[in-house]
């Protein structure tokens, strides 16, 4: 486990007043984390996916059948414009192509809108939430002594609320953050923990264009489907703070997160989807196959040798639990080869 960070817990006030049916499905959904581990893998289809995102779906894999838990798949495809047509019929083929079968049915955001909207409603009633005008042009030219800010500055928190549209735009609703550290477990070599208001300020939970933020469905996500523990790339930790914000403001826990390395091209770049880093189309167009990818991605963790093939079945059944702690941490899993 990291470092923890001191004792102070996650800032909350009192859960908020939920429609019964919701406060039902989000306490199932927690309680039955005490039933075993329950992972998921959540990619946009924004594009195809690159061997990092592979290599990060094979980790989660690998972890969920290793303690005989589930391995769910979610895909976050609320934020419409920037799906790619195609991609998550191309995202699954991969998967499967690979053996990275999941758990369940198949999970899709964009049908859960309803859940998330009544949340949403039930935040904005409950005085979490405030409504706020500043464009991302605005926020984009305030520049910071250091560079840009990451931090809302809080310009709307105080004064008139007006909600309604004002030169034909509506409002973005942001939760105003409790002063506080922010706090979850954390498994990796990340601490688990950020400051609220200097570190993670008031998130945007729906945007002006009405669509619900990344941040608060999968916060609502991750309580209804009852995960227990998060494994992602290590470009989602500074995530992990709005969401467990959400979590504790609607009155629960998170889960369990353990951000593993992003796998750098031989420049030290990160891999992007939307860039068109090499995904599998890649891979076969050097004819390599099924086994023959499973071996690199495991090799590039140290987990068996280079040149190695084999189904990701019989990976698993090379490991204990133990390796797979280890090889996030290990330097192999920065690796600049290819
Ligand atoms: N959908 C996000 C992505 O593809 C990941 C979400 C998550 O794992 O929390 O980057």
């Amino acid at each position: 486990m990291a470092e923890p960070c001191g004792d102070a817990s996650v800032p909350s006030g009192p859960p908020l007043p939920l429609p019964a049916h919701v406060a039902a499905l989000l306490e199932a959904g927690v309680a039955s984390r005490g039933q075993g581990y329950r992972g998921r893998f959540a990619p946009s289809p924004t594009g195809a996916l690159h061997r990092g995102n592979l290599r990060t779906a094979l980790l989660g894999w690998l972890e969920a059948r290793l303690k005989g838990g589930e391995w769910l798949l979610r895909i976050d495809d609320l934020d419409a414009p920037r799906n790619r047509p195609g991609a998550e019929d191309a995202l699954l083929a991969d998967l499967a192509w690979l053996g990275l079968l999941w758990d369940g049915p198949l999970l899709r955001q964009s049908r859960r809108r309803g859940l998330y909207a009544t949340v949403l409603s039930a935040l904005r009633r409950g005085g979490a939430l405030y409504p706020c005008r500043c464009s991302r042009r605005l926020l984009a030219d305030i520049s910071a002594p250091h560079g840009p800010l990451n931090v809302y500055p809080g310009f709307c928190r105080q004064g008139p609320r007006p909600w309604g549209p004002q030169q034909g735009r509506l409002p973005s609703w942001r939760l105003g953050l409790p002063p506080g550290r922010i706090e979850w477990r954390e498994r990796f070599s990340r601490p688990g923990c950020l400051d609220g208001p200097a570190e993670v300020g008031d998130t945007v939970l729906r945007r002006a264009d009405g669509v619900i933020a990344y941040h608060l469905a999968t916060a609502v996500d991750e309580l209804a489907l009852g995960i227990s523990d998060v494994l992602r790339g290590e470009d989602l930790w500074s995530s992990t703070g709005p969401q467990v914000a959400v979590m504790a403001t609607l009155g629960w826990t998170p889960p369990v997160y353990g951000h593993v390395p992003l796998w750098r091209d031989g420049g030290g770049q990160r891999l992007s989807k939307r860039e068109g880093s090499e995904g599998l189309e890649g891979y076969r167009a050097r004819g390599l196959d099924g086994p023959a990818v499973i071996g690199e991605l495991a090799s590039s963790l140290a987990l068996v040798p280079p040149g190695s093939r084999l189904t990701a079945v019989e990976l698993l059944q090379t490991l204990q639990l133990g390796d797979l702690e280890r090889c996030v941490r290990s330097p192999e899993a920065e690796g600049r080869a290819f």
